[in-house]
C-alpha cells in the first residue's frame, strides 16, 4: 500500500478487460509521433522502416501468451518481437514519452498509469512471496524455540 495504491481504482470482483485495443492505438500514436519527429513524414503515413516495426508489434500482439488481459508491452517480462524489434520499439517508446504528454496528454497519463499498474502488480506478487518466505522462516524459528523449550 502506500504510493501506488492511490493510482488504482479501488477493488471490485474481478472484471476482464480487453486492453489490447486500447495499447495498439497508444502504439500507433507514439509511433507516428516518432515517425513524424525523425524521419520527416506526415499525417497517416510512416516511413517503410517504423511501418514494418508496427506490423510486426501489431500481429505480436494479437498473438500474446498472455491474451487479452496481457500487461502493457513496454514493461513486459518477456517482450516477444525479438531481440532487435523490442530493442527499437523501447527506444521509440521512451523516446517519443516527452512528446506524446504534449500531444496526446490523457492518452499518455492513462498509458503511464497502466505501467504503474503492471508495476504495483509485480511489487504485490514480490511482496507476497518475501511474505511467505518470511513465514515459514518465523515457523521454523518458532518449532526450534519451541524443541529448545522441551530439553
Ligand atoms: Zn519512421
Amino acid at each position: 500500500m502506500g504510493f501506488f495504491s492511490r493510482f488504482l481504482p479501488k477493488r471490485k470482483p474481478v472484471e476482464i478487460k480487453n486492453n489490447v485495443p486500447k495499447e495498439k492505438e497508444n502504439i500507433k500514436t507514439t509511433f507516428a509521433v516518432y515517425c513524424h519527429k525523425n524521419h520527416n513524414t506526415s499525417g497517416e503515413a510512416l516511413c517503410p522502416k517504423c511501418t514494418a516495426l508496427l506490423a510486426t508489434i501489431m500481429i505480436k500482439m494479437s498473438r500474446c501468451p498472455y491474451g487479452i488481459t496481457k500487461p502493457i508491452c513496454d514493461r513486459c517480462d518477456r517482450p516477444c518481437f525479438g531481440a532487435k524489434q523490442t530493442k527499437e520499439f523501447l527506444e521509440i517508446m521512451n523516446s517519443s514519452q516527452k512528446h506524446m504528454l504534449l500531444s496526446h496528454p490523457i492518452m499518455t497519463v492513462k498509458h503511464k498509469l497502466a505501467s504503474m499498474g503492471v508495476d504495483y502488480a509485480k511489487y504485490q506478487q514480490q511482496k507476497k512471496s518475501d511474505d511467505k518466505a518470511k513465514a515459514k522462516e518465523k515457523s521454523a524459528k518458532e518449532r526450534k524455540e519451541k524443541k529448545g523449550k522441551k530439553k
